[in-house]
C-alpha cells in the first residue's frame, strides 16, 4: 500500500508535465463524491416565509409541512443507500457555525444533524468541515469550526471544502496549520470542467488540493436541457480517464428532493452508473489524500 502511494506520489511531483498516476486495483481513473450541506431543513422559519411570499397561493401546505415536521430536504439516508448500492462511499461537508448571513441556517448542535454526522460516519462515509463564509481568511473562525465538528465526531477532520469555494491565499496556510491534509475548494461557481487547466490534485505546501469540477447548479445553468448537460459531464468524465485523473462532484443533499429539482438527482445516478461500467476508483476525498499523504511521508522522491 506505501509502495503504491509512494507510486502516486513520486510521479505526481516528478513529472509535473505528463502525470501518470497509477490508482489503487489497477484502475484507470478516479472519482470522488461530495455533497455540501447548505440546507437540510427546508422548512425552518426563514424557508417558510420564503416559499409563502413566492407563492402565496398555495401557501397551505408549507405551512402544514412545517407543522407536521415533514422535510423533504432530509435526503441522507436516500443518498446513502444509493451510493451504497454501487458500492461507494462520499464526502458530506458541514458547517459548524453560522456568522454571516450567507451561512447556513442551520445549528451543528441540533439533535437530527448530529445523530446523522454520527451514523454518516458510523457507516463508512466522510465528514468533513463547510468552512464558514467568511473563515477562508480567519484561523480563528476555522479552528473553532474544526473543533465544534470533531467534538461531535469523537475524531479528526482532515478536510475542509469552503462555503461559496472562498479563497485566498492566505486560506492554505491556515488550513494546513490547524491539520487539514486536504481542501477541496478549488472550483468554479459558473462553470464545470477541470479549472485552469489543472488535471490533477496539486500541493500548496503540505496541503493536498483536490480540484472540484463538476457543482450540480452549475452544471444545470450551463446546460439548457437534462440531455446537454449529461452531455457535458459525460465528456467530463471520459476527460478524467484519458488523463487517468481525479474528477470530483458536489450534489447538495437537498436537490434529491425530485418535485423542486426536476431530473438533478435521477443525473447523479446517470452519473454513479457511468462511472461503475467504467471502472473508476471511487472513494472519499479522505481516502484519496491518504493515497497521497502516504506517499509523501514515505518520501518516495530523496
Ligand atoms: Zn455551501
Amino acid at each position: 500500500m506505501d509502495l503504491f502511494a509512494a507510486d502516486i506520489y513520486a510521479s505526481f511531483v516528478t513529472m509535473e508535465k505528463k502525470i501518470s498516476i497509477k490508482w489503487p486495483e489497477n484502475r484507470k481513473f478516479a472519482a470522488c463524491l461530495s455533497h455540501d450541506v447548505d440546507v437540510p431543513f427546508k422548512y425552518n422559519l426563514v424557508g417558510l416565509l420564503k416559499e409563502v411570499k413566492q407563492n402565496p397561493k398555495n401557501s397551505l401546505s408549507p405551512f402544514y409541512n412545517f407543522i407536521t415536521r415533514e422535510n423533504p430536504y432530509w435526503q441522507f439516508e436516500n443518498i446513502m443507500e444509493i451510493e451504497k448500492s454501487y458500492g461507494f462511499k462520499s464526502t458530506f461537508f458541514f458547517c459548524a457555525k453560522r456568522r454571516h448571513i450567507k451561512d447556513p441556517y442551520y445549528h451543528i448542535k441540533n439533535n437530527k444533524i448530529q445523530n446523522i454526522i454520527k451514523k454518516l460516519d458510523r457507516e463508512g462515509f466522510e465528514i468533513g468541515l463547510h468552512g464558514s463564509y467568511l473563515s477562508y481568511n480567519n484561523k480563528k473562525y476555522l479552528e473553532e469550526e474544526k473543533k465544534i465538528l470533531e467534538s461531535i465526531l469523537k475524531k479528526k477532520v482532515i478536510g475542509n471544502r469552503q462555503h461559496f469555494l472562498n479563497f485566498n491565499q492566505k486560506t492554505p496556510k491556515i488550513l494546513e496549520e490547524l491539520g487539514f491534509i486536504y481542501d477541496s475548494s478549488f472550483g468554479s461557481t459558473k462553470k464545470v470542467g477541470f479549472k485552469n487547466n489543472k488535471y490533477y490534485p496539486f500541493y500548496y505546501g503540505k496541503l493536498l488540493e483536490i480540484p472540484l469540477n463538476a457543482m450540480d447548479a452549475v452544471l444545470f445553468n450551463q446546460s439548457k436541457s437534462y440531455e446537454k448537460a449529461w452531455q457535458k459531464i459525460k465528456k467530463l468524465i471520459d476527460d478524467a480517464e484519458k488523463k487517468s485523473t481525479l474528477i470530483t462532484f458536489n450534489w447538495h443533499q437537498r436537490v434529491f428532493y425530485e418535485p423542486e429539482f426536476r431530473g438533478w438527482g435521477k443525473l447523479y445516478i446517470q452519473i454513479l452508473d457511468y462511472i461503475k461500467r467504467k471502472n473508476a476508483y471511487v472513494n472519499t476525498l479522505g481516502n484519496i489524500a491518504k493515497l497521497f499523504e502516504n506517499g509523501r511521508r514515505v518520501g518516495y522522491n530523496k
